[in-house]
C-alpha cells in the first residue's frame, strides 16, 4: 500500500505567489517518492492578524460566530493558489474547505476542538491519484456551522488529518528549522534539537514556546503520529522529529527553557475558607470556556478565616474573566477586592530527563536569585517548573536558564524576526 504524507505549511510559506509555487515544488517532490500527498494550508502570511485588525476596527467584541465566518476565509484563498500552483506545475490537486470534508468540531466559536474527520472523499481522490490540499484551522458542527481551531490551529487540523488517515508521518513545514532550546530571537546560540518527546514538547508548547499549537501535540501523542517540523526553506535539513519518550534515550535534565508573555494574574482576595468556594470560581470560569493555567490558594488566615486565590489565564481572557468575577463574588462571599496584573510573564524549563533527579528545581531557583528575579508564583509538573515573574525581567530571566542548563550551541541560529514584545 502506499504511505500517505500529510503536509503542513504555515502562513509565512505561502507568503506571496512565489512562494506558493516552491511550497507546489515541495509538495510535488514528495509526490513524486511515490507517497499519497495531503496538504493542509494556512492563510496567506499575516491574513489572520489583519482579518482580526478590521474585526476589532468595527466592534470591540465581536461575536464569535462571525469572527468564525471572517477568519476562515483566510485559509479559502491559499488552498485554492496552491491548488492551482500544482496543476501548473503538471500534477493533478483539488482545494477542499473544512465543510466540504467534513472536519467536524464542538460547536464552541473561536476555539473548537475536533471532534471527527471523515475520510471518504480523502481516500477516494487519493485513490484517483490526486494531490489534495486542505485549509487548515477550520471546522464545521453537526448543524452546518463553520468553526475556528483557535490561532495557530491549523497544525492541529494537520495532525488531526494524519491521524484519521493513518498516515506515516506529519511534516510541519514553518519558517524556523525545527525545534529549538529556547527561542532564537532571546538567545541566539540555542541549540536545534534533533529529538524532542511529545510530553516535553507539549510542555514547552503550553509554557509559551511558539512553535506548534499545543493541541497538535497532544493529537500527535494520543494516535502516534510522528511528527516532524522543519523548514520550507532549507529542505536539506530534517528539522526535529518529535516522538514517543519511551523511543527516545534521555540524558539531559533539560531539554528547553520557554517563556510566555500572554499571561494575566487575578487575585480573588479574601474568601471564606470552607468547601465549594474553589469549584465556584473555577467553574463559572470553565462555563465562559476561560483556560485557567497556575493556581494558587495561599494557607487560611486563622483569623478570618479566610483565603486568597490566585491563578493565571491567558491576557487575552481577561476581560471576560474580570465580569465572570464580579457577577460571582456575592455568591462566594468574597470580601477583598479582585486584583488584576497583566505585567507578567511564566517562564518554564522543561525536561523529561528531571524525573527522579534532585537539584533542578533548586538551580533554577538559584539562578533567578543572581539575577535578582522576583518569583511571584511557582508551579510543577513531572517534567517542568514554571515561575512566575515580571514582564520586564522575562528575557534575562530566559537567557540565564538556558546558560545554566547547558543549552548553549556553538553556531547563532539563522533566525530572523522580531523579539518577542515585552
Ligand atoms: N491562520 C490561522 C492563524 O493565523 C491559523 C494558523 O495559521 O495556523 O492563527
Ligand atoms: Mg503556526
Amino acid at each position: 500500500m502506499r504511505k500517505i504524507i500529510v503536509q503542513k505549511f504555515g502562513g509565512t510559506s505561502v507568503a506571496d505567489t512565489n512562494k506558493i509555487k516552491n511550497v507546489a515544488k515541495t509538495v510535488i517532490r514528495e509526490k513524486q517518492n511515490g507517497n499519497d500527498v495531503v496538504v493542509v494550508v494556512s492563510a496567506m502570511g499575516h491574513t489572520t492578524d489583519y482579518l482580526v485588525k478590521m474585526a476589532k476596527d468595527l466592534s470591540p467584541d465581536p461575536s464569535g460566530r462571525e469572527m468564525d465566518m471572517l477568519l476562515s476565509t483566510g485559509e479559502g484563498v491559499s488552498i485554492a493558489l496552491l491548488a492551482m500552483a500544482i496543476q501548473a506545475q503538471g500534477y493533478d490537486a483539488v482545494s477542499f474547505n473544512a465543510m466540504q470534508i467534513g472536519i467536524l468540531t464542538e460547536n464552541i466559536h473561536t476555539k473548537a476542538r475536533i471532534l471527527k474527520i471523515k475520510t471518504d472523499k480523502l481516500k477516494e481522490n487519493l485513490k484517483a491519484g490526486k494531490i489534495i490540499v486542505i485549509a487548515g484551522f477550520q471546522g464545521v458542527t453537526d448543524d452546518g456551522e463553520i468553526t475556528t481551531l483557535g490561532r495557530g490551529g491549523s497544525d492541529t487540523s494537520a495532525v488531526a488529518i494524519a491521524a484519521a488517515l493513518n498516515a506515516e508521518r506529519c511534516d510541519i513545514y514553518t519558517d524556523v528549522e525545527g525545534v529549538y532550546t529556547t527561542d532564537p530571537r532571546v538567545v541566539p546560540n540555542a541549540s536545534k534539537l534533533d529529538e524532542i518527546s511529545y510530553e516535553e514538547m507539549l510542555e514547552l508548547a503550553h509554557a509559551g514556546a511558539n512553535v506548534l499549537h499545543p493541541r497538535s501535540v497532544e493529537t500527535a501523542k494520543l494516535n502516534n503520529v510522528p511528527l516532524r517540523v522543519r523548514s520550507s526553506f532549507k529542505q536539506d535539513n530534517l528539522g526535529t522529529l518529535i516522538l514517543g519518550v519511551d523511543k527516545m534515550e534521555i540524558n539531559r535534565p533539560v531539554a528547553g527553557v520557554a517563556a510566555d508573555l500572554s499571561q494575566a494574574r487575578i487575585v480573588v482576595c479574601d474568601v471564606p475558607d470552607k468547601p465549594g468556594v474553589a469549584a465556584k470560581i473555577f467553574s463559572a470560569l470553565a462555563k465562559e470556556n476561560i483556560s485557567v493555567d497556575m493556581i494558587i490558594q495561599s494557607y487560611a488566615r486563622k483569623v478570618s478565616n479566610t483565603n486568597d486565590i490566585a491563578f493565571t489565564i491567558d491576557s487575552a481572557d481577561l476581560d471576560k474573566t474580570v465580569k465572570t468575577l464580579d457577577t460571582l463574588k456575592h455568591d462566594i462571599d468574597a470580601h477583598g477586592d479582585i486584583q488584576i496584573d497583566d505585567k507578567i510573564a511564566k517562564v518554564s524549563i522543561v525536561g523529561a530527563g528531571m524525573i527522579d533527579r534532585p537539584g533542578v528545581a533548586s538551580s533554577m531557583f538559584e539562578t533567578l536569585a543572581q539575577q535578582n528575579i522576583n518569583i511571584r508564583m511557582i508551579s510543577t509538573s513531572e517534567i517542568k517548573i514554571s515561575c512566575l515573574v515580571d514582564k520586564s525581567d522575562a528575557h534575562r530571566a530566559v537567557k540565564a536558564l538556558h546558560k545554566v542548563f547547558g543549552l548553549e550551541s556553538t553556531e547563532i541560529a539563522d533566525v530572523k524576526g522580531d523579539l518577542p514584545d515585552v
